[in-house]
């Protein structure tokens, strides 16, 4: 077979790993991330050519025909978006990348879950491994900066929750250089001071999506459906922007309909006339449909 065989950066990682047993899948993931956007950025071999990007993750930029001293590839291993190949696939897994990126940016300590509800979807074995990199990386993470160490120091102390605790939180939740694994570990932990950091951030901002997104996360380690269904429902009381309502009330229905509740039907009891009932009406129809659609084909 003559060519490169287009891969995704998951399954080259795998492939990787298998093949070479004492290699660190974090390391090669990074090192093929770090290849493309050289890739993309137009880095090329000191010959002049392309850069081959899969190749180049472990053994240093170059072109396919340097690495190898082969003439050309013959069904050797190259991440898909370099394989140069531009086709429809292409601009949907363009969209994707933007997709992927701003719902981790936007859950950073859920993204796996959040990317399942729309609709990526992970083979077993891929699923598995990134659970396992996760795990690893919790393990293996620790503070590194002051903020860091604040937070770490309250969630494993405890005490009363200050304005000093939050900001920490809410400074480390949006500080670009986000120690996630650090933070998630703790919540997977249901640990009781991550959790009264998030009611007292809820208490003096009852309507904040990510903070809400934040308790919906942690409830799945702590399984307090009830308290989220009050504190979203208190949300969507209070909120009087009608777009923000929306994007709340569609919250509500995905962090609570795996657990059976029908947080739109709650809702139309709540606001069955005036403006909000109009959002609802509106969601549970294009909600509905989306879900139906399935079940009209058998
Ligand atoms: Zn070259």
């Amino acid at each position: 077979m003559s060519g490169f065989v287009p891969v995704s950066i998951n399954q080259f990682v795998k492939q990787y790993i298998r093949n070479n047993k004492s290699a660190d899948g974090n390391v090669v993931r990074l090192a093929v991330e770090d290849a493309l956007a050289a890739w993309r950025q137009g880095v090329r071999c000191a010959c002049g050519k392309p850069i081959w990007v899969a190749g180049s993750a472990v053994a240093g930029y170059g072109c396919f025909f340097c690495i190898t001293g082969s003439k050309e590839p013959e069904g050797d291993p190259e991440i898909n978006e370099a394989c140069g190949e531009f086709s429809f696939e292409e601009i949907e897994r363009e969209a994707g990348f933007a997709q992927v990126s701003k719902i981790i940016t936007e859950h950073p300590f859920d993204y796996l879950d959040r990317l399942e509800e729309v609709g990526f979807e992970w083979h077993d074995d891929e699923y598995d491994l990134l659970f396992e990199e996760e795990v690893k990386e919790e393990r293996l993470a620790v503070p590194e900066t002051e903020n860091q160490r604040k937070i770490i120091d309250f969630l494993e102390t405890g005490g009363p929750v200050t304005q000093y605790t939050l900001d920490a939180y809410l400074g480390e939740r949006y500080s670009d250089s986000i120690n996630i694994p650090l933070i998630r570990k703790y919540f997977k932990r249901a640990n009781s001071n991550l959790k009264a950091i998030l009611l007292y951030a809820l208490e003096i901002n009852p309507t904040d999506p990510d903070l809400l997104d934040d308790l919906s996360y942690f409830s799945e380690f702590d399984g307090i459906l009830g308290e989220l269904i009050h504190f979203y429902t208190d949300a969507c009381l209070k909120e009087t922007h009608m777009e923000r309502f929306s994007l709340l009330a569609q919250d509500f229905h995905m962090n609570t309909v795996d657990q059976g509740y029908d947080a739109l039907q709650a809702l139309f009891s709540l606001f069955p006339t005036g403006e909000k009932g109009v959002v609802i009406q509106h969601l549970s129809d294009t909600i509905d449909d989306y879900e139906g659609s399935e079940d009209f084909f058998f």
